[in-house]
C-alpha cells in the first residue's frame, strides 16, 4: 500500500515518519523545499532520539528515510497513492481547495483522509465525488510515540472505508476509535475548551503558567499541564479550533480567551515558533507569559 501524506509540519512529518516505520512508501509533500527539508530534519531527529533509546536499530533508521521520497508537486506526489492523508494547515477554504485537487488527481479508488483536528469532514467530502472514500485519520502527536487514532466518520463514509483505516490503523499498532463527525469530534471537543480555561485562569490572574499547569499535572496526573500542552499542539492551531466549536455549536462558552487571540497574533505560536506559555530558547522552558501581557 502506497501512503501521499500532504504537509510536511508537526504532524504530516509524524505520520510519514510513522508509516515509514512500519514498512509503507510514503511520498511526503509540501509546498517548499524548505518545508520539505525541515520536516525531513525533524523526523532524523525524531529516528536519533529513537536510537538512542534503543526502541529503533541504526539500520531501521536508513530505511524509514529511504522509504519517505519528498514531492513539491501534489500531482506527482499522489499519482499512485492508496492512501492521501491531508495533515496541511488547519483552515478551512485550504483544505478545501486540497480536496478537490485530490478528487481530480489521485487514483479513482483511493482513500482521501484528513488529519484535522476539528473541519467537519462531511463537508470536506461533498467537495469530492467520492464521499464514500473520504475519511478523517485524526492522529495524535506526537505521532510516532502516541497510540490514539480518531477515525472520523463523514455523512457519506463508507462502512468499507472505515474498515480499511480501522485495520490500517492497526498495523501502525495504534488503537483506532470511531466516532461521528460533530465540530472537534471528540478529542478537541474536550480538550479545547479545558485549555481555554486554563487560558482563562491566567488571564484572569487566578495563577501563573506554571502554578496552573502543576496543579493539572499533580492534581489530575496529566502527564503535561495544559499551557504547556497548548504550546506543543501550537497556539494558532488551538484558536483555529476554537473558532470551529464556537461557529459549529453557536454556544458563547466556546469563546477563545482573548490572551490567546493576542498571543496568535503576536505569533507567539508555542514550541514551533520558540514561544508560547514558555520560552523554549536554547532548550530552555521558563514561564514565557508575565504580568505586562495580561
Ligand atoms: P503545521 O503548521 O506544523 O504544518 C502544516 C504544513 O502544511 C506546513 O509545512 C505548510 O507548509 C503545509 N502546507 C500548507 N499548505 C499546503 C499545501 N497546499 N500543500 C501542501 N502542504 C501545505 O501544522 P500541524 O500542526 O502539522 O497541523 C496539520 C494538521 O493536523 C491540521 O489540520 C491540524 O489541525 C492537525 N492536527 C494538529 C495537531 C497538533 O498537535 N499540532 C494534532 C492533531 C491534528
Amino acid at each position: 500500500m502506497k501512503i501521499a501524506v500532504i504537509g510536511s509540519g508537526t504532524m504530516g512529518n509524524g505520520i510519514a515518519h510513522t508509516f515509514a516505520q512500519y514498512g509503507y512508501q510514503v511520498n511526503l509533500i509540501d509546498i517548499t523545499r524548505e518545508a520539505l527539508n525541515k520536516g525531513l530534519n525533524t523526523i532524523e531527529k525524531n529516528l536519533d532520539r529513537q536510537v538512542s533509546k534503543g526502541t529503533v536499530t541504526a539500520e531501521q533508521k536508513i530505511s524509514v528515510l529511504q522509504g519517505i521520497a519528498a514531492f513539491t508537486d501534489l500531482k506527482e506526489g499522489i499519482a499512485d497513492a492508496d492512501l492521501v492523508i491531508e495533515a496541511a494547515t488547519e483552515n478551512m477554504e485550504l483544505k478545501l481547495h486540497i480536496f478537490r485537487e485530490l478528487d481530480v488527481f489521485a487514483r479513482k479508488d483511493a482513500i482521501l483522509a484528513s488529519n484535522t483536528s476539528s473541519i467537519s469532514i462531511t463537508q470536506i467530502a461533498a467537495v469530492t465525488q467520492r464521499g464514500s472514500n473520504v475519511i478523517g485519520m485524526h492522529f495524535m502527536n506526537p505521532v510516532p510515540v502516541m497510540k490514539l487514532v480518531e477515525v472520523i466518520r463523514g455523512y457519506a463514509t463508507s462502512d468499507e472505508t472505515t474498515a480499511t483505516i480501522m485495520r490500517l490503523s492497526e498495523a501502525l499498532e495504534k488503537s483506532p476509535v470511531e466516532v461521528n463527525d460533530y465540530p472537534g469530534f471528540v478529542a478537541n471537543r474536550i480538550l479545547m475548551p479545558m485549555i481555554n480555561e486554563a487560558i482563562a485562569t491566567l488571564f484572569e490572574g487566578v495563577a501563573g503558567v506554571e502554578e496552573i499547569d502543576t496543579v493539572m499535572k499533580l492534581g489530575m496526573a496529566h502527564p503535561m499541564g495544559p499551557l504547556q500542552l497548548a504550546d506543543f499542539i501550537g497556539l494558532d492551531v488551538c484558536l483555529a479550533i476554537l473558532k470551529v466549536l464556537h461557529s459549529g455549536f453557536g454556544n458563547p462558552k466556546y469563546a477563545p480567551c482573548p490572551l490567546l487571540v493576542n498571543m496568535v497574533a503576536a505569533g507567539k505560536n508555542g514550541v514551533k515558533s520558540g514561544e508560547g506559555f514558555y520560552n523554549y530558547a536554547a532548550g530552555i522552558k521558563d514561564a514565557a507569559v508575565s504580568n505586562k501581557f495580561l
